[in-house]
Parts: structure tokens; C-alpha cells; sequence
């Protein structure tokens, strides 16, 4: 079979298999409207996690030994497009947390065989979840500062310090965390990964309201935590070889703006045309909006097309590298802008915070734009991906401000 006949069959199979195993109730629904407000579909949702894990979809591009299905990237890809033109969705990235798209990937280059053999499935099945521990109240962009120690004790490190803004760690099981292992060392040689259960006594998480209402993150605080030695992810401090590539691995998740069609979204431009009105030949009528409109709909028509050129440079293989760092940017840009519309689409229906007389999308593109902020400022803020595009790609000095 040659290529293309070969994906063809994958597509049809993929196509007859998603039709018999994907509950009809779940149809263009997404993982986080299914947990916010209809827990009654939640027994669905759980026989969509247990057959996509059973089939190794949930992270189809592991190896099938550690829960994946073993497949390429234009496989992979084939799958998420069989899905969504069936209203589909993968919850399993959602309930690994940062286990499929960060802390997995990552595992799979610098694990043991003993650590991918004990979480890798765990994850890839979404049965456990994991958070980052990485950001510290002093150490955010300037991550290499941070101050949580772990001693050496033999088997098992001892671990003792305060996170913050860890995601879902309230929620997790394991956590992954960047902590100093030799403090006499300069700042990035003396930092080490190491991976620790969340249900044990020095682990203690309290949740932090932001302002889109939702709690996704926690302080979190370590006294005397355990670490296993055989939990350490790489090399004794050389955790920072760690954390740049789970990093790079964290943007390349977040490049994906302008590509969401789940919950039915209504396209921006017709929204534009039910709320401003149209010129009688059916324009929208607001020549200023639509001229912004077009700007952000060729933003994310360019940012789609750029993934799909990076992609197709890289022969359908997904290489984790510095581009994401541009991807990132652009994918924020796009989403921050595309919210902005909205919310001035609207006008006063889109800044109201509950109540009846605002629809469920209208209460929802508030939250949506408030949460939005924090994309460039999460992975990395907007300005930090810009030193690294200027030193990593285009081969600027480390910093133009000396003098
Ligand atoms: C929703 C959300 C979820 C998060 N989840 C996690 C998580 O799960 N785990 C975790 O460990 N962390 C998490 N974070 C933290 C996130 O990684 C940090 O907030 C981020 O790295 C920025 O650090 P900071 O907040 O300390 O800001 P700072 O580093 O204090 O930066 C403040 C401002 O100064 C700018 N700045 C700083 N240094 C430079 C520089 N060298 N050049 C130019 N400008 C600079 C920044 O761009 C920013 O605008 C999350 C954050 C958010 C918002």
C-alpha cells in the first residue's frame, strides 16, 4: 500500500471506530463545559475516557507499551480531525493535567525505563493528574532563582519550600518540581526535576481566585516532602536540560488559537453581523469593526498556515524546538484580540457577569476575555518568548540595555 492509500485506510477506519465508541450525548460538547455545568453527562464522559485510553488514542503518539497507540504525528493528526468533524473531543490532556502534553513527553526523552514503566500509562489514560511546581513568589520569568530546596538523604530527597501559582495542584496526584540541590553551585547548575506524590503530609495547596472567577491554581507549600531518588527526572542538577525542554513542549501545547470549534462557536463575523446589523447588500455594517474583524481573522488564518508549513518542514513530525516560543506569541495575539472583538461585538451584552438578561455566550465571552489574559503570562510571558526568539533564532546579544 502506498502512502496515501495507506493514511486514506487510516482515516476510514479511524472514522468507523470514533462513530461506534463516541457517545452521541457528548457530541460538540468539550471536556470543561461537561465538568463546569452538566455533571449528569459525566457517566458518558467516562466511557469516552475508558475506550479512548483502551485504544491508546488519548495520546496516540506514545509508544503503545506505555499506554499510547504507537502512532505518527500524521496519524495523531488524523485522529483530532476525524474528531472534531464529529464534535468530538479528547478529554484525557484535561484530566492528566500536565502529565500528556508537559510532563510525559519530557519523561519519555529523559526517563528511566522504571519511572516511563510506573507513570507514563497513568497519564496517557488520564486515570492520574499531575501539576508543575515550578514558579516560586520570587522566581517567575527569572526561574533559576528558585529557592526550594531539597535535601539529599540518601534514598530520597527532602523537600521544603513554597510554589506558586501551581495549576490544579489541588487537584493532582503526582506533581513535577524544579528544586536546588546543590546551593553552592551557580544558580542553573544546581537545580534538579524531581517527581513527588501530592497525597502525603508535606504537601500542602490552597487555591488562588483570579479574576475570571474560576480557582485553576494554588500555592503550595512543601514542609519535609518526600522525594524519591528514583523519582528524579535526569540528572542530578541538570534539572534546568529538563525544564527547557518540558517548557518548549508547554508552548508548543499553547500554539493552537485560532483552531477551537467545539460548543458550536459561532464565527466572529456573523456574530458581528446578529449584533452590529449589516448594510442592505448583507456587509457588516461597521466599516471600522470590519476592518479590524479581517485584520484578526488573516491573523489566524496566518498563524494555522504557518503551524501547517513548520509541520510539513518537519515531515509531519512534531519538533518541540525554539519556534514554539513564535507560535506561542502568535497564538496569544490571535486569542487576545479575537476576545477583544467580541466583547466590543456585544457591546453592553458581553460585560455582564450573570444574571437573564445576558445569554450563556454572552456570560461566557467575559470570562473567556478575562482568562485570556493570562496567556501571556503563563509558559512564559509575552516579553520572555521575545528574548528567546531574539537570542535562540534570530542570534541577538543576550541583552541590548548594557551601558
Ligand atoms: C493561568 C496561569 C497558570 C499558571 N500555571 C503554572 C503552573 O502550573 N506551574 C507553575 O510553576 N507556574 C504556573 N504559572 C506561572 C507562570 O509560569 C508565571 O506567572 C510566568 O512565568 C511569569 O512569571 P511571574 O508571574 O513571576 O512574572 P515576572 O517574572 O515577575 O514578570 C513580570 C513582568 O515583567 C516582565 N519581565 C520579566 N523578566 C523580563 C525580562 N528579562 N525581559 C523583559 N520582560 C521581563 C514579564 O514579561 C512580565 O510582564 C501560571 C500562570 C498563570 C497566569
Amino acid at each position: 500500500m502506498n502512502a496515501s492509500v495507506e493514511q486514506q485506510a487510516f482515516r476510514s477506519d479511524a472514522r468507523d471506530w470514533l462513530a461506534a465508541n463516541f457517545p452521541p450525548a457528548l457530541k460538540d460538547k468539550s471536556y470543561r463545559a461537561l465538568a463546569d455545568k452538566d455533571p449528569a453527562l459525566a457517566a458518558d464522559l467516562e466511557v469516552w475516557r475508558s475506550r479512548l485510553a483502551g485504544k491508546g488514542w488519548g495520546a496516540p503518539t506514545w509508544p503503545a507499551e506505555y499506554g499510547g497507540a504507537g502512532l505518527g504525528h500524521p496519524q495523531a493528526k488524523v485522529i483530532q480531525e476525524e474528531m472534531e468533524a464529529i464534535g468530538a473531543f479528547n478529554p484525557i490532556p484535561t484530566l492528566a493535567g500536565m502529565g500528556v502534553t508537559m510532563v510525559g513527553p519530557t519523561m519519555l526523552e529523559y526517563g528511566t525505563d522504571d519511572q516511563k514503566a510506573r507513570h507514563l500509562r497513568g497519564m496517557a489514560s488520564g486515570e492520574v493528574r499531575w501539576c508543575l511546581g515550578l514558579s516560586e513568589p520570587n522566581a517567575g520569568s527569572d526561574l533559576a532563582s528558585l529557592g526550594t530546596k531539597a535535601e539529599d538523604k540518601g534514598d530520597h530527597f527532602v523537600v521544603n519550600g513554597q510554589k506558586i501559582w501551581t495549576s490544579g495542584a489541588d487537584i493532582s496526584q503526582w506533581c513535577g518540581a524544579l528544586v536546588r540541590t546543590d546551593p553552592a553551585k551557580p544558580k542553573r547548575d544546581g537545580i534538579s526535576f524531581v517527581l513527588l506524590p501530592m497525597d502525603q503530609p508535606g504537601v500542602r495547596t490552597r487555591p488562588i481566585p483570579l479574576i475570571s472567577g474560576a480557582s485553576p491554581f494554588c500555592e503550595t507549600y512543601f514542609d519535609d516532602a518526600r522525594a524519591d531518588k528514583a523519582d528524579l527526572l535526569g540528572e542530578l542538577n541538570d534539572g534546568w536540560s529538563v525544564i527547557k525542554r518540558l517548557l518548549q513542549h508547554e508552548r508548543q501545547s499553547q500554539t493552537s488559537a485560532g483552531r477551537r470549534k467545539l460548543d458550536n462557536e459561532e464565527p466572529l463575523q456573523d456574530l458581528a453581523k446578529r449584533y452590529v446589523g449589516t448594510d442592505a447588500d448583507g456587509t457588516l455594517s461597521d466599516k471600522d469593526l470590519r476592518a479590524r474583524l479581517t485584520d484578526n481573522l488573516m491573523a489566524a488564518k496566518a498563524h494555522e498556515l504557518t503551524i501547517a508549513r513548520i509541520t510539513a518542514e518537519a515531515r509531519g513530525q512534531v519538533k518541540v524546538s525554539a519556534a514554539a516560543s513564535i507560535l506561542k506569541n502568535s497564538a496569544t495575539r490571535v486569542a487576545q484580540t479575537k476576545a477583544e472583538l467580541k466583547m466590543e461585538i456585544m457591546g453592553a451584552q458581553g460585560v455582564g457577569w450573570d444574571g437573564e438578561a445576558y445569554e450563556a455566550d454572552e456570560l461566557a465571552s467575559v470570562r473567556e476575555w478575562l482568562f485570556g489574559k493570562a496567556a501571556s503570562i503563563y509558559g512564559g510571558s509575552f516579553e520572555v518568548q521575545y528574548n528567546i526568539i531574539s537570542k535562540n533564532i534570530l542570534g541577538l546579544p543576550e541583552t541590548t540595555q548594557k551601558g
